[in-house]
């Protein structure tokens, strides 16, 4: 079993020393707990340390931890979504950071109207231009996002992105730093219905390096929960 105590009490002290590294606020970094492939044993492990945002990357395991966890949980959609299955979530998770595409965005706005909700979503860029990810380009970001804002019940809060992997995490650094710096522009247009607030950016592997160039989510799960075992899903 994993000591989870102890596993937390590192990746806090990481996140600490990145903040101070970069002059920000600890306040600033909300770590999102991913419990993909987890069994709820090991979720509410972590829940009883004080953890609140847990992240999942599959729908239907994603509204089964839903019901068996404790209600004050925010969930984080933070893999691909298929349009299909839109409904299932909209009203059910705080945020969804993998909008990558506009006709994504319209099911999310549908399925929202539909359950009078109002939906807060990321853009994910495929920041590493990687053929394997999701997400769209530096070039296809300000159009979209633009677009995705006249859409009714569904508000834009920032930018996502899974960076390449990498054993050496300053390697990733340009890109977080792009981000931020897209991040920038976009809030400098004014769109309405528009915030650039959130970065979701970093993983177990380059987190602190993401706070540095101003993460304010990180996505941790091997750091946290151990290694995953693809062999039992
Ligand atoms: C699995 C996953 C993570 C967590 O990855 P670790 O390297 O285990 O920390 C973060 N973000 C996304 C989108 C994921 O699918």
């Amino acid at each position: 079993m994993e000591d989870f105590k102890a596993n937390l009490n590192i990746i806090e002290q990481n996140i600490k020393r990145a903040c101070l590294k970069a002059g920000r606020e600890r306040s600033e970094v909300t770590l999102i707990a991913v419990s993909k492939t987890k069994p709820i044993e090991d979720l509410n492990a972590v829940y009883e340390l004080g953890e609140r945002n847990f992240g999942e990357n599959k729908v239907q395991e994603l509204c089964g931890k839903i019901e068996a966890m404790p209600a004050d949980i925010k969930w984080h959609m933070i893999g691909h979504l298929q349009r299909n299955k839109v409904k299932y979530i909209v009203d059910k998770v705080a945020l969804i950071h993998s909008v990558d595409s506009l006709r994504l965005a319209e099911e999310i706005s549908k399925q929202a109207i539909k359950k009078d909700v109002n939906v807060d979503v990321l853009i994910e860029i495929n920041i590493g231009d990687e053929e394997s990810k999701f997400g769209v380009s530096t070039e296809e970001v300000i159009a979209l996002v633009s677009d995705v804002a006249k859409l009714p019940n569904i508000s834009v809060k920032g930018l996502m992105c899974v960076a390449p992997y990498v054993v050496d995490s300053e390697e990733n650094r340009a890109f977080f730093h792009k981000i931020k710096d897209l991040s920038i522009d976009i809030q400098d247009k004014n769109i309405d219905n528009v915030s650039m607030n959130v970065l979701s950016m970093g993983m177990s592997n380059d987190y602190e390096v993401a706070i540095e160039e101003g993460a304010t989510m990180v996505r941790i799960g091997s750091n946290l929960f151990g290694k995953r075992d693809y062999s039992k899903v």
